[in-house]
């Protein structure tokens, strides 16, 4: 019968939190297999797919091995412990290329023949089936595996297709995630997932500045991310009347610094108000003027809620690798305004000091400008 073998990263699932993340990764993998009929089981320290239909053996592993917490998939045979039935499983499951050997593990001793003799046996006739194939002891390129369970059934594969890794979502708290249409945001959110957090995210736009398609372009964003975050709310916030107030009363080249602030303010209210103890966000030191240290401070100074920021060390070829791998970049380089592209000052302070933003600032209503921008939030569910 061919089942799907999941591995788990054993590290984060020691001690008493065992269960607790345990049930979380289960949960999450049954999450993402809901369109499918199929079987759960565990064997050992590994989950067992059974019984699904076997068409859709490659969307299964592919949904599976996103599912951070999970260490690596395999596509394998499960069969009757008999000699011959594990030596024409392991015959189909050879490579047609390249060198090979063949791994036994025989947890059932009951089993008569032993893991060495048995698995220089079927080698051997691996090798009868396609001369053509090698054996290598040390690096082979594909490894038959033949796992014997006490069970009276063996595993056979010789695939193993390497997930995520990470914490399961769910097992980390709770974090508002600014997501822009930029680059680096929603990479940012997947980081954050890859740690265990649970995600919801903030858009701030500038209707009529920006365009609709400017917000779908998030909202799609969000969508590609959410195969990793497993569930996720947008909620869209309107900025027009704030940058509209900041462009009238204060000097251009704070434009930037003061609008930061007043995301930054709004995202941790949405924070405690849906239980969230995190703000996240997308910067890179240095990348931008609203990027340096005394920019960041700046921005900081208005939060109460830790604020991270998992990006801060990355390059930007490094963050567009891993959009690349998320495939968020494409979508990501589409051509739409940010709300912080317009107004844009000619030359924005890069390194404001926290007195001269509190003086500007002093010219606006923060408290209603905020309390405003709270009471017209559109919430997408995706
Ligand atoms: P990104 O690629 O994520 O847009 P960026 O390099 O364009 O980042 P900035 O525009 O300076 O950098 O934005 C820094 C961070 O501020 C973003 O990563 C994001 O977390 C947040 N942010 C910026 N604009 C918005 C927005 N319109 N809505 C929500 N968050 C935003
Ligand atoms: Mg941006």
């Amino acid at each position: 019968m061919k089942v799907i073998i999941i591995r788990y990263s054993e590290i984060h699932l020691k001690g008493n939190n065992r269960d607790f993340f345990e049930s979380i990764l289960i949960s999450n993998i049954k999450h993402v297999l809901s369109d499918y009929d199929y079987q759960f089981g565990r064997s050992n320290a590994r989950y067992v797919i059974r019984n699904f239909d076997e068409n859709y053996t490659e969307q299964i592993l592919d949904a599976v091995k996103n599912v951070f917490g999970v260490y690596s998939v395999s596509p394998a045979e499960e069969v009757p412990s008999t000699y011959e039935d594990i030596s024409s499983a392991a015959l189909s499951m050879a490579p047609v290329y390249g060198t090979f050997k063949v791994n036994t593990n025989r947890a059932d001793k009951r089993f008569p023949i032993p893991s060495m003799k048995l698995s220089a046996d079927i080698g051997g006739k691996i090798l009868e089936q396609n001369p053509t194939l090698k054996v290598d002891l040390f690096h082979p390129d594909t490894v038959v595996s033949i796992d014997i369970r006490e069970n009276g059934k063996t595993f056979v594969y010789s695939e193993v297709i390497k997930g995520v890794n990470g914490m399961p979502v769910g097992t980390a708290g709770k974090g508002i995630i600014m997501l822009s249409g930029g680059i680096d945001s929603p990479v940012a959110m997947y980081m954050m997932a890859k740690r265990g957090m649970t995600l919801r995210s903030v858009h701030f736009h500038s209707f009529p500045y920006t365009s609709m398609q400017a917000k779908q372009k998030v909202l799609d964003l969000a969508k590609i991310v959410k195969k990793y975050t497993l569930h996720m709310t947008v909620d869209v916030v309107s900025f027009t009347e704030i940058q509209t107030a900041i462009h009238e009363k204060c000097p251009e080249e704070y434009m930037i610094t003061i609008m930061r602030r007043f995301m930054m303010r709004i995202a941790e209210k949405l924070a405690q108000k849906h239980g969230a103890g995190a703000v996240i966000t997308g910067e890179s030191l240095g990348q931008v003027a609203s990027q340096t240290l005394e920019s960041i401070t700046s921005t900081n100074s208005v939060a109460t809620l830790p604020v991270f920021r998992p990006l801060i060390g990355f390059d930007k070829d490094e963050i567009i690798e891993i959009a690349q791998k998320i495939g968020t970049f494409e979508t990501s380089i589409l051509p739409y305004e940010d709300c912080c592209t317009i107004f844009l000052p000619k030359k924005p302070v890069t390194k404001p000091r926290l007195s001269a933003v509190l003086k500007v600032e002093s010219a606006l209503d923060v408290e209603t400008l905020v309390n405003n921008a709270l009471q017209n939030i559109e919430v997408v569910e995706i």
